[in-house]
Formats: C-alpha cells, structure tokens, sequence
C-alpha cells in the first residue's frame, strides 16, 4: 500500500505544452492539434486507430537495395535527394488517407487510413535500414549529416514487423478500455453508460457535490487505468526496444532527444522554479477560496488540495472553478461572443479575420488550395473528427484547417491558432523533407499559442469591432487575468509530472511495483494535490489519463 492521502503538509516545490483534449468514445481522437509531415517524433499518432484491423499490404513502391552506391559523398546527396522526393509522396499519400478518414468517418476510409499508415511504417522501416548501412564518414557537411541522423530515427517503425504488430495492438487494447470507459450514476445504479465525454467532464466540471465528484473521479480510474496496468508494463519494454534500435538508450532519450539539450531535465527544472512562486499563490489562494465554499473540515489550510474539486477529472485546468473562487464577483470579463452573435459572423468570416490578422503583420494570404480543401464547419451530411487541427501534405501546397467552428470567442482564437500552424508550415516548405517540421516539439504550439494571446487582447478586439466600450476597470482585467492562470499557469505542473514520470518508468528509475505511487508522489510535490481516496499499487491512476495509453509525449 502506497499511503498517498494523507494530510501531509504541502511542500512544493517547461515547457509551454498545449493539451489537446478529445476523447471520441468511438475513434481514437488526433492527439496534437498539428499534423507534421514529419513523424518521426510524433511517432505514436500515426498508428493509434482502435482498430485492429492492420491489413497486410504488399509495397513494391521502395526498394532500398537498389540504385544507390554508397560510396563517395556526392552519392549520399542523391540517396538524400532520392529519399526527400520518395518519402514526401508517400508521406503526401499516408496524410491524405488520415485526412479522408477523419472528415469523413466510416468504416472503409477508417481501413484505408490503416493501410496507408502500415505502408509508411514499412517506407520508414527500409529508410530505417538503408541508413543504418551508410557510413558518416564520407558526409559531405554537418546539413548532410543532420538530415541523415534524423532519417534514422523512425519510432516503432525500425521494430520488427511481429513486434510493431504487437507494440500497436497493445495501444489498441489500451485505447480501446480507456475509449469504451462508462461507469453509472452515483446512487443509481440503473443509469449507467455515462462516457468521459460529454457526461463525466461535466459532472467534473458543474458538479459541485463533494460526493458526486469523488465517486466520479474513483469509478473512472477503476474503470479506466486500473485494466490498463499489465498492457502498459508489457508495452514499456517494446517501446524502450524501439528507441534502442533507433540507438536512444531507453524512451526517455527518445523523447528528449529533438529538444537538442543534454541539460533537458535541468532545464525543465529551472523554468519550473521560475513559475513556482506564481504557482504557489495561485494554489494558496484557491485553497482558501475552496475552504470557503466547502468548509474547514473538508479542507486543511495547509494540506495539498484534493484532485476531485478543481473542475477536471485530472486536475490539469482549474478554470471550471472560476465562478466559485473570481477574486471579483459580478464583474464580467472580456467575452465577445454575444457581439460576434448579434454581428451575423460565419466560421468562414471567422477564418477571413484570422488571415488578415496574419497579413497585417506582412505574412501572406492563405493560398487557394487552402480554401478550398478546408473544413471549417462541421458538415450535416457525414461524421467528422472535430478536434481541430492543421494539416501538412508533404507537398510544398497542400495545407488545410479541419475545425468544427463554433461561432464564440474561444473558436476565434482557435482560428488565429491552427492558421499559425499553417504560416509555419507555408515557412519551412522549402527546407528539406526530414527538416519540415518545429525546431522543437514546442516551438509549433508556442507559435500558436502566442498568437493566440495577442488576439484575445482588448486593443485588437476593439480593433475588430468586437468590442464597443474600453474596458478600463482594474477588476474586470483581474478577473481575465485569474481565468488565464487558472488554465495556462495551472497546466505546466501537470504536464511537467505526466513525463517526468514516464521517465522515469522508461529508464527504469520506477518499477511497476512503485507506479502509482511515485504518480502521486510527483503530483503532491509540483502540484499540491492529492487523491480523495486512499490509493494503492492496484490503482493505476496515471492510465486514466490519454497520453498514458496512447504513448504520446506530452512535453511539447
Ligand atoms: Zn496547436
């Protein structure tokens, strides 16, 4: 037994991440909100459909034995050449079957979407072993050399076929409990198939039950990470074997490995102490705004807070929690949509102010490809994967927007968001194919989320006419501001725990016998929290969380 709720006093102690957050009961949702063409990093979104129906499929289309003499380094520029040309089509066709798939789910383009992505498996796969054979001795620079290094690393792919067919269908198995989850309704027992979405994340975030959210919060991670415990441990080992073939020393170097820092952890650590003293006033804060509403024998005034009170089911976003802890009640925020409403906006018109935002900064108008290959409404006519994302065909032209838009200000900053994406990606077309992608995991989303940021200020939203009146009192900025830390300044110790502590399972530092409890450990530490309920090693609380289960990084 791990005995991780007791009262202890809190002692706490990055990354800009974006979460991504879509869990379709019934398809395995996009796990980033861009699509990189190149997916050496993301190595996981390409095969977690719940599927698992991986149909072999016979391709001829690479032959990596032929044609090349590896020798003399003018040869390893036309292998790269070579490479460049024949991995951007088969990326281009691998990105247009998930695309086909996710604006138009059934069942043909879900098995389609499959095949493709077996297919660019095996590409990467034989790139995988025709670079193994190529020496770095004859390279011609350090470009050469990079783009090599980086052709090399191909995730899963360099597995053997019966491995890699293993490794995806244990994420299958996981995905398939943690999509399938359902518990019934606290004392009634007859009304049962409540679903993460939209049921338990609303029970989670309006609820204010003590009761209510506690039993909520305990039958997910019974029903969810408790049967995900024995597929993870069994998958840990076929992922470390990935990465070791793809020479890392376990995951963990895997995964750090394109932030290009051998200081990474340190890293991390110090920007997290640069945001610790916030952090720490927020949780003060909110504690006693908590204490407040539920009382002083539910709540220790210097005991970590309980994970199921804060508005969502891991904790990682307090904002739900605003209307009971607003340092200024009755002062409203900042909120356009009622203007945007009584204006007539459409998605399109939404879309149109975001590319304008970007030309008035001296960046070009989308291209027509873009208009007319988006999807920025949710069709009537077939079913669509609404998590917003922006796309990358491989091509150098092809780049779209798929978002279900909603004509309300969180979507008009989403807009602005996915079209930052596509800027990028319009940017770096021209670079090599291995080299079309962020100069980090981050750096997409920080990108995205910057512009964000600059778009939800007052100045521009006045500048729009989306705003009438200045909005000049101290209370009103304040209440904005809270609302803000409560989602952004909250989420970085969450997603800082969910990968220190895959790292440490990855290099072994924490066996299965110790999972929950360092979860917990980490959580009480960074965070300040702690679970309502006693846990124990039979818990298995961090696979109730989609990262966990898909094997998707989550520091980006
Ligand atoms: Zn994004």
């Amino acid at each position: 037994m791990c005995d991780i709720s007791n009262n202890r006093k809190f002692a706490t102690f990055v990354l800009l991440t974006r979460l991504v957050l879509a869990q379709n009961p019934n398809f395995q949702p996009q796990t980033i909100d861009y699509n990189p063409q190149n997916p050496n990093y993301n190595q996981n979104q390409n095969v977690d459909y719940n599927s698992q129906n991986f149909e072999p499929v016979d391709d001829n289309r690479f032959r990596p034995n032929e044609g090349f003499d590896r020798g003399p380094s003018g040869d390893v520029r036309a292998l790269l050449q070579a490479l460049d040309l024949q991995g951007s089509q088969e990326c281009t066709r691998n990105v247009a079957a998930q695309w086909d798939f996710e604006t138009n789910v059934n069942q043909a383009t879900q098995l389609e979407a499959l095949n493709a992505q077996q297919v660019y498996s095996q590409f990467q796969h034989g790139v995988w072993e025709l670079l193994n054979k190529v020496s770095l001795r004859n390279v011609p620079n350090s470009s050469v050399a990079r783009q090599i290094r980086y052709l090399s690393i191909v995730g899963p792919a360099a597995l053997s076929p019966d491995q890699l067919d293993r490794y995806n269908r244990l994420i299958n198995d996981m995905l398939a409990i943690y999509n399938s989850a359902s518990i019934c309704a606290l004392k009634e027992p007859f009304r049962c198939g409540l679903r993460l979405q939209p049921d338990l994340t609303n029970i989670m975030a309006f609820s204010r039950n003590w009761d209510e959210l506690q039993y909520t919060w305990t039958e997910w991670r019974r029903n969810t990470g408790q049967n995900i415990k024995d597929l993870f441990e069994q998958m840990i080992g076929l992922s470390n074997e990935a990465a070791r073939l793809n020479n890392f020393t376990d995951t963990a170097d895997y995964w750090s490995f394109p932030f290009e820092s051998s200081t990474l952890s340190l890293d991390l650590e110090d920007a997290w102490e640069d945001v610790k003293p916030l952090y720490e006033l927020l949780h003060a804060y909110v504690r006693r705004k908590l204490r407040d509403y539920y009382g002083p024998e539910r709540l220790n005034r210097q005991a970590p807070l309980p994970a199921h009170i804060l508005g969502n089911m891991w904790a990682q976003s307090w904002s739900n929690i605003f209307d009971i802890s607003q340092p200024y009640p009755g002062q409203n925020f900042l909120d356009v949509t009622p203007e945007m409403l009584k204006q007539g906006y459409t998605p399109l018109d939404i879309f149109r102010l975001a590319e304008d935002f970007f030309v008035s900064l001296n960046m070009s108008a989308m291209p027509l490809d873009f208009w007319q290959g988006s999807v920025v409404e949710e069709p009537l006519d077939r079913v669509v994967l609404c998590q917003p994302s922006a796309w990358d065909f491989c091509n150098r032209r092809d780049f779209r927007i798929k978002m279900c838009t909603n004509i309300n200000m969180k979507d008009l900053i989403t807009a602005h968001h996915e079209m930052a994406h596509i800027h990028y990606f319009m940017l770096y077309k021209n670079q090599p194919k291995v080299f079309r992608d962020g100069a980090n995991p981050a750096f997409h989303e920080a990108i995205g989320e910057a512009v964000g940021l600059s778009v939800g200020t007052p100045k521009h939203l006045q500048s729009l006419g989306l705003l009438q009146n200045s909005v000049a009192d101290s209370s009103v900025d304040i209440n904005f501001l809270y609302l803000m830390a409560l989602d952004k300044v909250v989420f970085l110790p969450f997603a800082y725990v969910v990968d220190k502590w895959r790292y440490d399972v990855f290099n072994g530092n924490v066996g299965k016998e110790q999972y929950n409890c360092h979860w917990w450990r980490l959580s009480e530490q960074y965070m300040g929290i702690k679970p309502p309920v006693l846990r124990s090693e039979k818990d298995f609380d961090p696979g109730a969380k989609y990262h966990i289960p898909a094997n998707i990084p989550y520091l980006r």
